[in-house]
Order: structure tokens, then sequence, then C-alpha cells
């Protein structure tokens, strides 16, 4: 076993935060680190602006069903606000309003020139038909449209949504507004999508990976990995991680999980899944549940899933040596405690799965460009691009002595603090 490479100094113990209060805790300890002045503090505290709508949709059973929908956007002085548009249960304001911060953040720290955004209605996609979605994708833009543009806001898939969902929504827009694809990235190639932009979150995941075991000096190959979700980032992840040569141990999804010491083979995976619709089943592992999937022994720990998964409960039960942020914000302020007391690198979600916004500002440009990118050109320069944020993010942790995550915001707080300060606006 390997020393953590990034200082692990225990932060103070933390109580219950909402999601968008986390957040604003990290961006807070960056602002007391790298000495902001507190008039920008107080503009990265609120978001800019925030819309919460009223959607109305017909359902299948002629019954009008009213869900609640929001496009948060959080901060524009870097450029455009860019986020996914989330479909959940659980996608209430607060956390879409976290959300759209990491977005800031994310953007800024891969040096994208975006701002940042998100967007969710409350509704559970697997209980809706394709015609029920399609409304609903609809009415979504219908009342958001004023607020987006392709110099403005550009939206793009989050959980629950696909390219499917953004084909719906850039055809809404193109009928209030005219044809404009770069309205929103993670489109089907057909309408102008990008190549790679399915796999481009779980190959982001997959390289850094790849880099920090470099840094370890540990060959792949030597190294177990547990991914929860088998989604499109968590399924991207075992395929290209499994190409570089990691062992992917166990992975789950909603209906539970599997493992394997000596290894799943993701390809015969991939054949179940893709006709039983889930990971549970596969014959060729031992079913676990997703709890114990969080406690298995690996050395790389990959929630790829949802928020919040690893808390001040459950953290200590975690057998990983690193924990890779897949998911965006799956580990809340209480679990991060728990898990630099225990020596556990956290890896931080606004660099590890930033190559989903990154691969989408490949389309945006593409769109604006009207040219279309070869799939080659698209995974290396999002492999550069990886690949130069994991080096200055870990060579920045190195010189000033802080966590992984404590690095990240503090290079991207400064970034859009700059453009803040450039723009006038303290
Ligand atoms: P997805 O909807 O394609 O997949 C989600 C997966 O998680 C599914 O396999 C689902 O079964 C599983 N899941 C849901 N609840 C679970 C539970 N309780 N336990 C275990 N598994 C569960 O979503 P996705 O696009 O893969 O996104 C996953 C995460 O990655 C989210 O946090 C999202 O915000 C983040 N993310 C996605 C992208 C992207 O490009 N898709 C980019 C950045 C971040």
């Amino acid at each position: 076993m390997t020393a953590p490479l990034s200082p692990e100094a225990a932060p103070p113990a933390v109580a219950t935060l909402s999601p968008s209060e986390s957040v604003l805790a990290s961006v807070r300890e960056s602002a007391e680190r790298i000495r902001l002045e507190p008039e920008a503090l107080e503009l990265l505290k609120t978001p800019w602006r925030e819309i919460r709508a009223q959607l109305p949709v017909r359902m299948d059973d002629r019954k009008l069903r009213i869900f609640e929908g929001y496009r948060v956007q959080h901060n524009g002085a870097r450029g455009p606000y860019k986020g996914g548009i989330r479909f959940h249960p659980r996608a209430d304001i607060d956390e879409v309003r976290a959300l759209a911060m990491l977005m800031t953040y994310k953007c800024s720290l891969m040096e994208l020139p975006f701002g940042g955004a998100k967007g969710g209605v409350m509704c559970d996609p697997t209980r809706m038909s394709e015609t029920e979605l399609n409304r609903l994708s609809r009415t979504y833009m219908q009342h958001i449209n004023m607020i987006l543009g392709v110099t403005r806001d550009i939206p793009a898939p989050d959980m629950g949504t696909n390219a499917q969902t953004m084909a719906w929504m850039m055809d809404a827009y193109g009928q209030m507004h005219g044809y404009t694809p770069g309205i929103v990235t993670g489109k089907p190639v057909e309408l102008g999508g990008s190549f790679g932009r399915d796999q481009a979150t779980g190959r982001g995941v997959a390289v850094c990976m790849r880099e920090y075991a470099r840094l370890e000096g540990i060959d792949p190959r030597d190294i177990r990995i547990v991914v929860q979700g088998y989604g499109n980032v968590g399924s991207w992840t075992c395929r290209i991680a499994n190409e570089y040569g990691f062992r992917v141990v166990a992975v789950s999804d909603v209906k539970g999980g599997l493992a394997n010491p000596a290894g799943i083979d993701i390809a015969a995976l991939d054949r179940w899944a893709a006709v039983a619709g889930s990971v549970a089943g596969f014959e060729g592992a031992e079913p676990i549940t997703n709890e114990q999937l969080l406690a298995t022994e690996c050395d790389y720990l990959v929630p790829a899933a949802l928020g919040e998964v690893i808390t001040g409960e459950n953290a200590g039960a975690i057998r990983a040596r690193v924990v890779v942020e897949a998911a965006n914000h799956p580990v809340t302020p209480a679990g991060d405690a728990v898990l630099a007391a225990r020596g556990i690198t956290v890896l931080p979600d606004i660099l590890i799965n930033a190559g989903g916004v990154t691969v989408s500002y490949f389309e945006w440009t593409q769109n604006i460009q009207q040219f279309r990118w070869a799939l080659d050109r698209v995974n290396q320069e999002l492999e550069v691009r990886m690949v130069a944020a994991f080096g200055d993010l870990m060579a920045r942790a190195a010189k000033d002595g802080t966590r992984a995550r404590q690095a990240a915001f503090d290079i991207a707080v400064e970034r859009v603090a700059r453009a803040i300060r450039l723009r006038g606006f303290v």
C-alpha cells in the first residue's frame, strides 16, 4: 500500500448541510486560503438568476400533471452559462443550485470559456412513457428558452436525460427561435452532436485514474476498482478503465450490485445489461447490495450514480485507498471529514467528471464552426485537457499542502474571481 499523495489534513467537524451549503463551504474555505476579497465572495454565494417554473403536461391517461422545473445560472463571469438538465424525483431547487455552483468551478478548473448553470425537473423518468417525456422536455424548454442562447446559456444532459431529450429540447427551441443546434450539447450525432460525447465523462474519469496510478507508481493491472452506478458515466468508466488494465471487481445500479474479486468481464456484462436493462442477475459475479458495494475492499472506489452516497455514517465502512468522485457531490462534508481522518484520498468531482462538459465545449465549438471533428481528435483533445488539469491540480495540492478538493477549488475560485475583477464587478 502506498501513502496518499496529497497531505490529508483533517477538516473540522461539520454539521449536516444542504447540497448548496456544502458547495459553499468549500468555496468559503478557498476564499480564506486565497484571501479572496469579501465582495467577490458575496457575488459567488448566491446564483445570478434562478427560474422556477410550473410545467403542466398532459399525460397518456389524459390527466394533467404539473411538474416543477428549474434553471439556475450561478456565475457567468468566465463565459455563457453551461450545465446539464436533470430529470429526477430528488432534483429540488437546492440540489440544482449546488450543481450550478459546481459547474462554475468545473468549467473554471478545466479552463473552458463558460460559467456555471444547471437545470432540473422533479419527476421520475423511469415511470414516464416516451411521449410523456417528449412533452415534458418541450414544456420545460418553452418555460426557460428566454434565458437561454448559444452565447447565453447552453444546457446538456444529466441524470435521467440523454441525447434524445436534447433533440426534443433543440427542436422546441428551434420552433421558437429558428434552427439553433448550438443551443444544447449532448445531442445525437445526426443532429449536430459530437462524436465521443456519450463516452466523454467516463473517459475523463478513467484518464484521471490512470494518471493517479502513474503518480502512485502502480500498474493499473494491480489496481482493483469498484463502481457504483452503471449508467452513462459508470459503464463508460468501466469500459475504458478496463482497456487501461484496471480490474473492475464490483459494480451496481439501482436494482442491485455484483462482485467478483477476480475481475468482472465488462464486455459480457454489457451484453447482459443490454438485454436485461440492469447489471442485476449477471451470472459472471456474485450478487451484493449497494451498501455492500460501498464497503467492498478495493483500491479505487468510484461513486458514479447519485450525490451524497458517502456520508458521516457510512464513510467509516469504506475499504478503498482512493475515492474517485465520478458522480456530482457524492461525498457529504461529514463523509469527507471521516475519509480525511482515515487517510483516504478523495479525487474531486469538479475534475474527475469534467470530461463531459469538456466534450460539450468541443460540440458547441463544432456547432458554431459548422464543422465536425473525427472521434480520434475529440478523444485526443479531451485527453490533453484532462491530463493537464489533473497535473496542475496535483502540483497545487503538493505545493500548498492541501487536499485535492481544496486545491481544485483554490484554482477554480481564483480564476472566477479574476474574471469578476476584470469585468469590473468588484
Ligand atoms: P445515468 O442516469 O445514465 O446513470 C445513473 C446510474 O446510477 C444508473 O445505472 C442507475 O441505475 C444508477 N443508480 C441510481 N440510483 C442508484 C442507487 N441508489 N444505487 C446505485 N446505483 C444507482 O446518469 P449518468 O449520466 O451516468 O450520471 C451519473 C452521475 O454522474 C450523476 O451524479 C451526474 O450528475 C454525474 N455526471 C454525469 C455527466 C454526464 O456526462 N452524463 C457529467 C458529469 C457528471
